[in-house]
């Protein structure tokens, strides 16, 4: 018998998933399977939609050459481009796209002898403050790449910093911006929308998506209503049982104290297979039944409690998320996001299925 935490990924379901980014948006998409797929595992998730994706985003030469390695041959583009000048000639060999968000990007790209010419996207700076060029030194950018020997094709892109709260004035001014500063270049080819400017923002929509996290079918609105479904469900199960009285406390740090008869499951998974040891009171369903984290996650293990679930057992099934347990929900719990678990997880098995 080996260790119950397993990460059932479920190929159809970011199948789904990636329909319903599309359809939702209109236009070509570009899966983000950047950061190994969000922790789901990028071969797997890229081989699952490659008849029909339109194209692949990773952060990275590394991740993009993975790809092909694995023999995947739709487009894949790379979010921060090129580190160094040096990745060039591997990125044209392996028709890469590239995200230039920098002057710096600018002038080696202007500068390199390429093989042949590539396929830009050029970031704007439209309020995010992170990475892109400001409008003025984008419009300079643009009429330096567009139609120089080096550049294939320029697509105009720009990154939301709010736009998972629909209430946020600085999505709308981002928009506003961005077009005013495009209006004159007369060119079609626009991708602004994550997977909240999908789900929240009709106005982003531009001929390229970029939908990521609703893949994996976490709603970054939380709107419970998006068709999505879970791609990773997490489960373990219950591999030992005791009844602790009023007063007595579990765990380190006794940081639960039970205040009546209360029956412990002890659940073989912790915070080095990424479940958040800040998760206190987190939802989790054991045999189906809904109930909740109890005392201090540790490495290892976790406590739920059991007191209104007769039927739970030795070996009992516990959804810690998935489909009855949204990762919203848990990552709510632990102050973070559902990327954050998902990246996180680690050390489970990882079983794939594809229905
Ligand atoms: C990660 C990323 C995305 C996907 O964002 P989600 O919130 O996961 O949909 C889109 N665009 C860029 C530039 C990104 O870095």
């Amino acid at each position: 018998m080996s260790r119950p935490a397993i990460a059932h990924i479920r190929l159809d379901a970011f199948r789904h998933n990636y329909r319903v980014a599309k359809q939702m948006h209109g236009g070509k998409a570009l899966a983000v399977i950047k950061a190994n797929a969000y922790g789901h595992g990028a071969v797997q998730c890229a081989k699952a939609i490659e008849n029909e994706a339109d194209g692949f985003a990773v952060a990275c030469l590394e991740e993009a050459l993975q790809l092909r390695l694995a023999g995947i041959k739709n487009s894949i583009l790379l979010l921060e481009g090129f580190f160094e000048a040096a990745e060039l000639p591997e990125i044209v060999a392996n028709d890469l796209w590239l995200v230039v968000h920098a002057q710096w990007q600018v002038e080696i790209l202007l500068a390199a002898k390429l093989a042949k010419p590539v396929h830009v996207w050029l970031k704007m700076d439209s309020g995010m403050h992170r990475v892109g060029l400001s409008p003025s030194g984008y419009i300079q950018a643009y009429s330096r790449l567009n139609g120089h020997p080096n550049v294939a094709k320029v697509v105009l892109m720009s990154h939301f910093a709010n736009a998972d709260t629909l209430s946020s004035e600085h999505t709308t001014q981002q928009i506003a911006l961005f077009q005013q500063t495009v209006q004159n270049l007369g060119v079609v080819d626009v991708s602004l929308a994550n997977s909240a400017a999908i789900l929240g923002w009709p106005q982003a929509r531009a001929n390229w998506s970029r939908p990521g996290i609703m893949l994996y079918g976490a709603d970054p609105l939380y709107d419970a209503k998006t068709p999505l479904r879970a791609v990773m469900q997490l489960t373990s199960q219950i591999i030992s049982i005791r009844k602790i009285t009023k007063g007595e406390s579990i765990g380190y740090g006794s940081i639960f104290t039970a205040e009546k008869e209360t029956l412990v499951g002890v659940v073989a998974c912790g915070y080095a297979d990424g479940y958040p040891r800040s998760a206190m009171g987190a939802p989790a369903a054991v045999e189906g039944k809904k109930t909740r984290i109890i005392g201090r996650v540790s490495m290892d293990m976790l406590f739920v409690d059991l007191t209104d679930i007769q039927t739970a057992n030795i070996g009992s099934t516990v959804e810690l998320w998935g489909d009855q347990i949204l990762a919203n929900d848990v990552a709510k719990a632990a102050g973070t996001i559902a990327y954050e678990l998902f990246c996180n997880t680690k050390r489970v098995q990882f079983r794939y299925s594809d229905n």
